[in-house]
């Protein structure tokens, strides 16, 4: 066991971390025992066959938020689409400096060893990373008071202006322009990875915008020669 480790258990300890499931904890392990009574057993097939390896055609790139979780929402089995969320389902651009590049690590083993067909980027309605990128709130937070987050958002910034001059910086027209043109910010992104260029150009790869709207629980699919957002029928 690692030093960290052992030092990170001893710290857990002192701060009352016990053997006893907290009410969150248990709420889940109670959602968990539902699923190996149901989902698990009836899908047993399913998961005997994904044991050996996953072929996923899609990957999702989504938001954190606890609303829109893809799998829900597509309504998919286990081992259907390979998916990364994180604050405002954003893509960051290639970049070779030093850093854990997260998404892009999934992005490379989506595209080049699951090969996947699809890509989708679903941005979603009350988007709380997009209202700070309008908003700028967090601007000169430190590292862990919101510093993470508006670094992270700034990759926003260009896409902002646009919004911000015509539409403000809040309100839900505003906002939701800004979580529209999050999701093409993701798309530019995405076609800054040369892998992704080149099968896309080869047409091996498709990417697609979409939109989840929470209050109605519409999803809109863009539609990239006019710009506009469009609910599925
Ligand atoms: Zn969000």
């Amino acid at each position: 066991m690692s030093l960290r480790l052992k030092e990170s258990i001893r710290l857990g300890k002192e701060r009352g971390m016990t053997d006893a499931p907290s009410p969150e904890l248990a709420h889940l392990i109670d959602g968990y025992r539902r699923f190996r009574q149901t989902g698990w057993a009836r899908r047993r097939e399913r998961w005997e066959q994904l044991s050996q390896a996953q072929e996923p055609k899609v990957m999702v790139i989504a938001c954190s938020d606890s609303r829109v979780d893809p799998s829900q929402i597509f309504d998919v089995d286990p081992g259907e689409i390979f998916v990364v969320r994180n604050v405002a389902a954003l893509v960051p651009p290639f970049e070779t400096t030093p850093g854990h590049h997260g998404v892009s690590a999934a992005l490379e083993f989506a595209v080049q060893v699951l090969k996947v067909k699809e890509i989708v980027v679903m941005g979603h309605g009350l988007c709380g990373g997009c209202k700070a990128a309008l908003t700028q709130d967090l601007q000169g937070a430190e590292p862990g008071q919101g510093g993470f987050i508006a670094n992270w958002i700034k990759m926003l910034d260009e896409a902002r202006e646009p919004v911000a001059a015509e539409l403000g910086t809040s309100g839900r027209p505003a906002e939701r322009a800004m979580e529209q043109a999050a999701v093409k910010v993701s798309l530019a992104n995405l076609r800054t990875f040369p892998c992704v260029r080149s099968k896309e150009r080869k047409g091996e790869l498709t990417l697609r915008g979409a939109f989840f709207a929470i209050s109605d629980g519409v999803l809109h699919l863009l539609d990239e020669e006019s710009g506009a957002f469009s609910p599925i029928e």
